[in-house]
């Protein structure tokens, strides 16, 4: 479902929001797959998949804080598809579409059904630039989604990078394990496998609704054939800034096995002011999760330095210096305060 007028024919919005839903459709891209219309309550005003996928009137409300390009992909771009931020590390962005759009995505003013695909010739230019550049020991492959493209480009792609001696780590971030589960078939899972090099599978998740049975099986598949799964999650506003919602998606991909690796702070994506949180919040919620629930259960809480300067960590700090020379104060995860090292 791309159009509003689908959206009220599935029965997933009121038809007297057609209208106003299509000012947000016609400036931001719509899609919502069968697996995630299924998941939605229409009956629930806060829905937290249908606020992840249906369009809001409030995303046409541009704060002056928001920018286009949020974490400043444009700065690094080395070559057609390459960003180039950090040195042992490169995105390769494969695609511009999408299974589904999140409202808030970070690159919506990339992403759309009607972005392109890479060239073979800016592919040629792609890989040539990977080739080019020893100290990439990474390939980091996102988009868009790239796991939409089929098995047989995905191969090709594979084949082409485990050409390349240096590099050694191929990871693929993603939403379709969870948003259309079906599609990770056995071919799919085969064609990101290249003998002698690791790949990663890096899944995209927002509340623990979206682990399925079939979402669940869907990472099994991976994990089962070898493929580590990671997992990031985007803090939302009445999606999961609550220490349950939060605890409840980590356990929930942790025991799909797949391991929670970042919890980003919202971009300044344009429109998006109604799904942030502060950062005092997020690191309120990170202190809630630290000590209940399982060391495995903890992401990284990290910030996309807008303008490019890549992403740091701004979860709560637990150790300040002491009053006493070479000893600090740490804090536990009760809040109690304990000198280090402790008085004889
Ligand atoms: C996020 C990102 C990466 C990957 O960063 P990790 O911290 O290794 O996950 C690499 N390059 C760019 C440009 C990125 O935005
Ligand atoms: S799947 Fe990723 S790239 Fe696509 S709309 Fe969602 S956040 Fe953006």
């Amino acid at each position: 479902m791309t159009r509003p007028a689908e959206l009220a024919a599935g029965g997933l919005i009121a038809p007297e929001r057609i209208a106003a839903l299509d000012a947000v459709a016609a400036r931001y891209a719509v899609a919502v797959t069968p697996a995630m219309a299924d998941l939605i309550d229409a009956a629930d005003p806060d829905d937290p998949i249908a606020r992840q996928f249906i369009p809001d009137p409030a995303e046409l409300d541009r704060r002056p804080e928001e920018i286009d390009d949020p974490i400043g992909d444009e700065p690094h771009a080395a070559a057609p598809g390459i960003v180039h931020r950090y040195p042992d590390r490169a995105l390769l962005k494969l695609v511009h579409v999408c299974a589904v759009y999140c409202r808030f995505c970070f690159r919506r003013e990339m992403v759309g059904p009607g972005a392109k695909m890479l060239t073979p010739d800016e592919m040629a230019a792609a890989f040539a630039y990977i080739r080019e550049t020893p100290a990439i020991w990474e390939v980091v492959i996102t988009g868009g989604d790239p796991l939409v493209v089929s098995p047989r480009r995905i191969a090709e792609a594979v084949a082409g990078l485990a050409a390349i001696d240096h590099v050694k780590v191929i990871r693929w971030h993603t939403r379709l394990p969870v948003v259309d589960p079906a599609r990770i078939t056995p071919a799919l899972v085969d064609a990101l496998k290249a003998p002698g090099k690791a790949s990663y599978v890096v899944l995209h998740a927002n509340h623990a609704r979206e682990l399925t049975p079939a979402a669940r099986a869907a990472c099994a598949r991976l994990v089962d054939a070898g493929i580590p799964m990671l997992s990031q999650s985007v803090l939302l506003k009445g999606i999961n800034d609550t220490p349950e919602a939060l605890a409840d998606l980590m356990r929930a991909l942790v025991e799909s096995r797949v391991k929670p690796y970042y919890l980003h702070h919202g971009d300044l994506a344009p429109g998006t002011s109604h799904l942030r949180t502060t950062i005092t919040e997020g690191q309120a919620l990170m202190r809630a999760l630290r000590g209940r629930v399982s060391g495995l259960c903890q992401p990284t809480y990290v910030l996309d330095i807008p303008g490019g300067h890549g992403k740091v960590p701004i979860g709560p700090g637990y150790l300040c210096e002491g009053v006493e020379a070479d000893s600090y104060d740490v804090m536990d995860y009760q809040g109690a305060i304990h000198r280090y090292p402790p008085k004889a």
